[in-house]
């Protein structure tokens, strides 16, 4: 039975099914295994349609990954010819066509001398290959003490052990474990929490002297690598301060500290073009991951691209039987590969070059929320952005509001014909990059709608006078 798009009944079940037998992704202790999440029946174009067969405007773009829009036939049947002609081999012994041309263009589109791709199956294992490939690399080269990770306050990047062990959101870490012995934390680079009365470039100072005094503290000699994600996505899509990211990046090489760009989110369009690091912030890392936009969420597909450098390294170093003892069932999948050469194709003929043009628009439209008084800020990038609410705005604080307050925003918002995706008190927005700029008003019209409920529903309840 077709579930969505109409069908009640059918959706009905699906979500009752659910509610029996599927665990869905980070889920509360008090309802684990037992949730009734909002059925999505459909997709077409940026939207999709609800069990109820309500068509909503998709604001996150799935999980940021649905760049190219939903329902695109070339996709669908890119993916169903590779099937019929090579649905797997192994990549422990033998390889594929499109995975080494969808390497090629890859390369052709990172930036300084990254290379070479290594392919995963999203971004979780892409930021835990990356991490073990820093281990590796030291260990070949002599420097086993050499291990420790940086990573930053806001950061997420993923649900693997090690890569969770990085993150840095609140509540991410209050209940899971990590492998805290092998990661430190500094300081989220949001210009909008920076101490009060400092300016936007003292705080980039401040955050550059604390980075180079936390080497200095534990030396240079124990830490394999820096993670960051050039714009924090998940944290409430955190732009740090210009030039930062290029700062980091030159202690990081007078350190020997490889600077691992997690473009996850930021890589395939979102912010305009391929990846990010080198043609938005200027920087040549020594990896860059990737994951998501890579197939436009049509296929779970991530990697790694690694710099010439390291790989010559290695070759030339004094172990060449030393075994990097990594790899994945899926890696180089050819399906996976192939649909990510067609979403390139679609990328590079139409949909970069229209992103760039209605970024400015979406980012203005947006803007103008702020107007409303329970935003603190509206910030963004490209075709990301997050609707941040305060409690009121000299204090900017969070906490004294009801924290499910993006939670009633997508309450709202869903009744009005959009997913929003709830951060705590953070809407944020990432829609697919083929949105036209009717629809952005659209977006944005029910969003101002959506909070003004909120705003008036808090009122109702005394939570909030503003
Ligand atoms: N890195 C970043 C920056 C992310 O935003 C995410 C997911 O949102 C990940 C890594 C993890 O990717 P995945 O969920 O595909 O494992």
């Amino acid at each position: 039975a077709r579930t969505g798009g109409g069908d009640a009944e059918a959706g009905q079940d699906a979500v009752e099914t659910a509610r029996r037998h599927l665990v869905q992704p980070w889920p509360m202790a008090g309802s684990v295994g037992a949730e009734a999440r909002a059925l999505i029946g459909e997709g077409d174009g940026i939207y999709i349609t609800d069990g109820n067969g309500k068509r909503l405007i998709d604001g996150p773009a799935g999980m940021w990954c649905i760049n190219v829009g939903h329902r695109r036939e070339e996709l669908a049947k890119v993916m169903y010819d590779q099937a019929m002609q090579l649905s797997y081999n192994t990549p422990w012994y033998t390889m594929n066509a499109p995975s080494a041309e969808l390497a090629r263009r890859i390369a052709d589109h990172a930036p300084g001398d990254l290379s070479h791709v290594f392919y995963t199956t999203g971004g979780s294992s892409a930021v835990e290959t990356a991490l073990r490939f820093m281990q590796f690399y030291n260990n070949v080269r002599g420097r086993p003490e050499k291990k420790l990770i940086l990573s930053r306050g806001g950061a997420y990047h993923g649900s693997t052990y090690l890569a969770a062990s990085l993150n840095g959101r609140p509540r991410d870490r209050d209940w899971m474990d990590g492998a805290d012995d092998l990661v430190v934390k500094l300081s989220s680079p949001d210009p909008f929490r920076r101490p009060k009365g400092m300016d936007v470039a003292a705080f980039a100072d401040m955050l550059v002297a604390e980075f180079r005094d936390r080497i200095a503290e534990i030396g240079a000699e124990r830490i394999g690598a820096f993670v960051g994600e050039p714009v924090q996505a998940s944290g409430g899509v955190i732009l740090p301060p210009d030039g930062y990211l290029k700062r980091i990046r030159a202690i990081c090489r007078d350190n020997d500290i490889l600077f691992i760009s997690d473009e996850v989110v930021t890589a395939f369009g979102r912010l305009g073009h391929v990846f990010a690091s080198g043609e938005v912030f200027g920087i040549d890392p020594d990896m860059i991951t990737f994951a998501k936009g890579v197939t436009s969420g049509y296929f779970p597909l991530g990697g790694v691209v690694i710099s010439e450098r390291l790989l010559e390294e290695l070759r030339r170093s004094n172990h060449p039987d030393a075994m990097f003892a990594h790899g994945l069932t899926y890696t180089s999948h050819p399906v996976g590969c192939a649909v990510a050469l067609k979403n390139l194709d679609i990328l590079e003929d139409e949909v970069l070059a229209h992103a760039r043009a209605v970024a400015p628009y979406f980012q203005a439209r947006l803007k103008t929320l702020e107007e409303l008084p329970l935003v603190g800020e509206v910030r963004g990038l490209g075709l990301m952005a997050c609707v941040e609410c305060v409690a009121d705005r000299e204090s900017k604080n969070p906490l004294q509001l009801d924290r499910a307050v993006g939670v009633r925003i997508d309450a709202h918002c869903h009744e009005l014909g959009l997913l929003v995706r709830p951060l705590i008190n953070m809407c944020v927005m990432s829609p697919p990059l083929t949105i036209s700029r009717e629809q952005i008003d659209d977006m944005v019209a029910i969003l101002r709608e959506g909070i003004s409920r909120t705003m008036e529903d808090l009122r109702r309840e005394g939570l909030w006078q503003g």
